[in-house]
């Protein structure tokens, strides 16, 4: 039994809420703290290594006039300052691999502190060479340098930045008391100031979008591995649920298989006492004769029925075991064809139907099974004869076509709804399904005629019209099979053995 599984939703594990920067504002926090230490542990070695060689230059051009002028120092403990804090501040953070809630404030404050005063000192350096050769690029370094390496946030940043220029600005008021010349260092510091704020800005928004994408990704992922996770769970349950299946459907076909057999050996044996019965039934003479003839023949008549039931369900049985084959042999399939039909002939006009076969070719050799051909076109002739009322008529024909034969069971019967036209050939298919229906019948002959036409890899159509009738066509490749032998002359089977393939095929007919 298939159970049915609920179809997968993928909205139920899809994120509810939209991605906000405040849902994740402590873990960014964090985050940014992490890489600014990280990031001023590096500018502290820089500015450690940077520093120290400008102070040693400035020992060696001690004295030189010319050099003196680029590189003097006059400042020379602010220089020191500028040492010590990196310094101190990779002393400090050097056990702080991780940010923890311990350490969060400390490494915090100490991230302030240490861009700060860098900035406040370069300032103070950029003020120093004012004086000696008018180049403030310490603090334009500084400030490009923090603003391009470190995250600053708004606030912060404003803070930094502006103190820094404050006194630098200040210093700039003390140096120079000429206005205009005051003028021009602002004119020149202030676009610098502000380029400095808008590259921090730019290096700060674009950590925090590459932050958000990362936790966008991250949430897919989650989300994807949540869908392949039901996604498996699911596949396992139909993969379960098919297994059984499969195993319920081997036990049906073995179950199938057995009681056909089962029913066939005692059927065999009633069947062979009737014919007995009859044998000795024609040499006595006995008062009741009549009837007991009349009972002996409806016993037959079921015997026959039993016989193809049993016979079709084996044949079903072994189409879904893949072991019914076609034995193909280069056979006349026109005198095949023709000895069957007209071996019912008989049967046939005794119901007042007018059977008529026809051909536009006289021998046709094509490989073929005659046996399995014999089975589609009594099935066929069967069928014809059950739904056609006395007086009708039952045309079979044969033509060569383009590549193939085909073969046409066409009668005046009872004709097939529209609807009805693709499923009759589907197992257990009535169109008249009533008990009450007129007619016998299992709805597995025609289901079988299609398998063994597709066994010969040819296709079995239906023409038909309510009232009017119908006419099926089958169409069988034209191929010859060059490694077999030609059956010359297709021996039909012994006329008694011919004679009781009708009857059993055409058992379903009541006299
Ligand atoms: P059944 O044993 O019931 O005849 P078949 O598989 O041979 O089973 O046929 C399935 C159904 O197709 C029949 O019950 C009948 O309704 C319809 N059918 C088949 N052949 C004809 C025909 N020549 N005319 C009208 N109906 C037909």
């Amino acid at each position: 039994m298939i159970k049915t599984i609920p179809i997968f939703n993928r909205d139920s594990v899809a994120q509810e809420k939209p991605m906000m920067l405040e849902n994740f504002k402590d873990e960014l926090d964090y985050e940014l703290l992490q890489a600014n230490i990280f990031r001023e542990k590096i500018l502290s070695c820089i500015l450690i290594l940077f520093v120290s060689i400008i102070l040693l230059l400035n020992i060696i051009t001690r004295g030189h006039e010319q050099l003196d002028y680029y590189i003097s120092v006059r400042s020379f403990h602010i220089h020191i300052v500028l040492i010590f804090i990196p310094i101190v501040f990779l002393l400090l953070t050097r056990k702080h691999r991780r940010i923890t809630n311990e350490n969060f404030k400390l490494l915090t404050v100490l991230h302030v502190l240490m861009n700060t005063s860098v900035l406040i000192l370069c300032a103070f350096i950029a003020i120093n060479n004012e004086i000696i050769n008018q180049r403030p690029f310490a603090y334009v370094t500084a400030m490009f340098s923090i603003a391009s390496l470190i995250l600053l946030s708004k606030s912060y940043r404003l803070f930094a930045f502006c103190s820094s220029y404050a006194i630098y600005i200040t210093g700039i008021l003390f140096i120079f008391k000429n206005p205009s010349v005051v003028f021009q260092h602002v004119l020149f510091s202030l676009p610098l100031f502000i380029l400095a704020l808008i590259v921090s800005e730019i290096n700060y928004s674009a950590y925090i979008r590459n932050y958000m994408n990362s936790k966008i990704i991250e949430s897919k992922n989650q989300e994807l591995d949540k869908i392949y996770k039901l996604t498996e769970q699911m596949l396992a349950e139909r993969t379960k649920e098919l297994n059984e299946t499969i195993e319920m459907e081997n036990i049906r076909t073995a179950f199938f298989a057995n009681i056909s057999h089962e029913l066939r050996t005692p059927l065999n044996v009633i069947y062979a006492a009737q014919q007995m019965l009859d044998l000795v039934l024609k040499d006595t003479t006995h008062e009741n004769q009549k009837e007991v003839i009349q009972y002996t023949r409806i016993t037959k008549q079921n015997c026959y029925r039993l016989i193809r039931l049993i016979a079709n369900l084996i044949d079903i049985t072994k189409i879904d075991a893949g072991y019914l084959q076609v034995n193909l042999q280069n056979i006349d399939i026109v005198s095949v064809a023709e000895d069957i039909t007209l071996s019912a002939a008989k049967y046939i006009e005794d119901r007042n139907i007018h059977l008529v076969f026809d051909t536009n070719v006289e021998e046709k050799i094509i490989a073929c099974d005659a046996d399995k051909i014999e089975r589609i076109i009594l099935n066929l002739l069967s069928n014809a004869v059950k739904f056609t009322p006395e007086y009708g008529s039952i045309h079979v024909s044969i033509e060569e076509k383009e590549g193939c034969i085909a073969l046409s069971v066409k009668d005046t019967g009872i004709g097939i709804p529209p609807e009805m036209k693709d499923s009759i050939f589907d197992r257990f298919v009535q169109v008249d399904k009533t008990i009450s229906r007129n007619r016998e019948g299992s709805g597995i002959g025609l289901s079988i005629v299609k398998s063994l036409v597709e066994m010969h890899n040819g296709k079995i159509t239906v023409i038909s019209e309510a009232n009017k009738g119908s006419e099926f066509i089958i169409e069988i490749p034209d191929v010859y099979q060059q490694d077999v032998e030609e059956v010359k002359a297709y021996n039909l089977a012994a006329e008694h053995q011919y004679i009781e393939k009708i009857h059993i095929e055409f058992s379903d007919i009541y006299d």
